[in-house]
């Protein structure tokens, strides 16, 4: 065990989630370390990261908060003003549409190299952290004061709070005990930038498929990012076939909604599934973002629901410091964790029921979906409600 006085916080993951954790933990006052196995790839304008998310405006006010969404506002973000969303054989489409809700936009579409390397640099400025970069965790072992650390190179660090946001093959969640729950959906994520005939107009189109959803964001150099879900071995297909052959297919796919799609980028896949941490808190071991709760992308949540494990923490040890009192006592963690663990549990199973729903094509869900989605959009007030639970107000 270290001799020194005992850090407040190890973050374990330096990903979205936690760099934005230990940074707003070490400007509340927290000391922090935060430990990344890999240094984090400089962000660069001509090679944008395929990974990128629909960001909602709670989140981006997070970042704002920190001082870090200016920097990435001004390096790269798209605002997406309108959404479409339509079934490829139920019929009905769904629209949804910032002036509608009097909002200067839906949210922003940003790349996750973007995010990481500006939170990381701002991480960086702060005297309370220290990034420990590269570096692996190695064991954890806690008793009722604190929890020991160690790394695999050798160092040990002792904290108050060890926090794993360190992705969906947590080590924390594994070396803790956490059980999880995992559901392996078959399908895969096709990520890729596309050049399209007609300009995407500030809007993101989803269109349902029976093998999945297919997104075109619109990204701020005028292409679109494309996160097509499809079965394994349809995924395999499309990510080997020529470039020629892929664009005709995603074409067609897209119902042409912005004409030809006349180029790609590299493509790349993600395997999808639900995995859901039966717990989030052991002790004094908690998780957050993907480590606890990895859903299924298409309604573009996941990161967003990260950051809101986050912004739950924070409530959390700014109420201890207002009352003088422990921030990871056991009850203040027992309540964050029954509100975050309810609601990404109940936003991943809707997610799969919409994946389960409108990948069918039997005849009933067929026509359901299509009256359902037509009478969602002549529901002004349902369609705001819907808008309001994805951007977190
Ligand atoms: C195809 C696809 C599309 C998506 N689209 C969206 C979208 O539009 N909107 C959205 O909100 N989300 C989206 N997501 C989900 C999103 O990518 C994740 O929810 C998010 O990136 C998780 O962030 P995180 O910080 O929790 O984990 P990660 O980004 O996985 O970060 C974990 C970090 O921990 C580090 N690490 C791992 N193990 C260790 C260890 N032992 N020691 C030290 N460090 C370690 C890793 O190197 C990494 O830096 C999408 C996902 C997929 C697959």
């Amino acid at each position: 065990m270290s001799r020194r006085r005992p850090l407040d916080l190890v973050v374990i993951g330096a990903g979205v989630v936690g760099t934005t954790a230990a940074l707003a933990a070490a400007r509340d006052g927290l000391e922090v370390a935060l430990v990344e196995a890999h240094p984090p790839k400089p962000w660069s304008a001509s090679d944008p990261d395929l990974r990128v998310f629909a960001f909602a405006p709670d989140n981006a006010a997070l970042l704002a908060d920190l001082g870090v969404w200016p920097q990435v506002l001004a390096a790269r973000a798209q605002a997406y003003r309108t959404m479409r969303v339509w079934d490829a054989a139920g019929g009905g489409e769904l629209v949804f549409s910032a002036d509608a809700f009097g909002a200067p936009q839906l949210g922003h579409i940003v790349e996750n190299g973007l995010l990481v390397d500006r939170l990381w640099a701002a991480a960086g400025q702060e005297a309370r952290l220290q990034r420990l970069c590269p570096e692996r965790l190695a064991g954890i072992t806690q008793d009722a004061e604190g929890v020991d650390v160690e790394l695999a190179g050798g160092q040990r660090l002792r904290a108050r709070l060890v926090l794993g946001a360190d992705g969906a093959a947590s080590r924390v969640r594994e070396l803790a005990g956490f059980a999880v729950d995992r559901h392996d959906y078959g399908q895969r994520g096709l990520v890729a930038f596309v050049g399209t005939e007609r300009p995407h107009g500030d809007t993101a189109w989803q269109r349902f498929l029976p093998g999945g959803p297919l997104a075109f964001l619109p990204f701020a150099d005028g292409r679109c990012s494309i996160v097509w879900s499809l079965p394994d071995a349809e995924a395999e297909r499309l990510l080997a076939i020529d470039e020629a052959g892929f664009l005709r297919e995603l074409t067609r796919a897209f119902d042409a909604r912005l004409g030809e799609v006349t180029s790609v980028s590299a493509r790349a896949a993600f395997p999808l599934r639900r995995q859901l941490a039966k717990d989030y808190v052991a002790g004094r071991v908690v998780l957050a973002g993907d480590a606890a709760h990895v859903v299924h992308p298409l309604a573009g949540q996941g990161v967003n629901l990260g950051l809101r494990d986050v912004a739950a923490l924070r409530t959390t040890w700014r109420d201890a410091r207002d009352r003088g009192s422990d921030f990871a006592a056991a009850h203040r963690l027992a309540r964050w964790e029954r509100s975050r663990r309810s609601e990404n549990t109940a936003a991943a199973h809707a997610f799969d029921g919409i994946n389960r729903i409108f990948s069918s094509d039997a005849m009933l869900p067929v026509l359901l979906r299509g009256h359902a989605l037509g009478l969602a959009d002549r529901l002004p007030l349902f369609t705001r409600m819907l808008w309001r639970r994805a951007a977190g107000l």
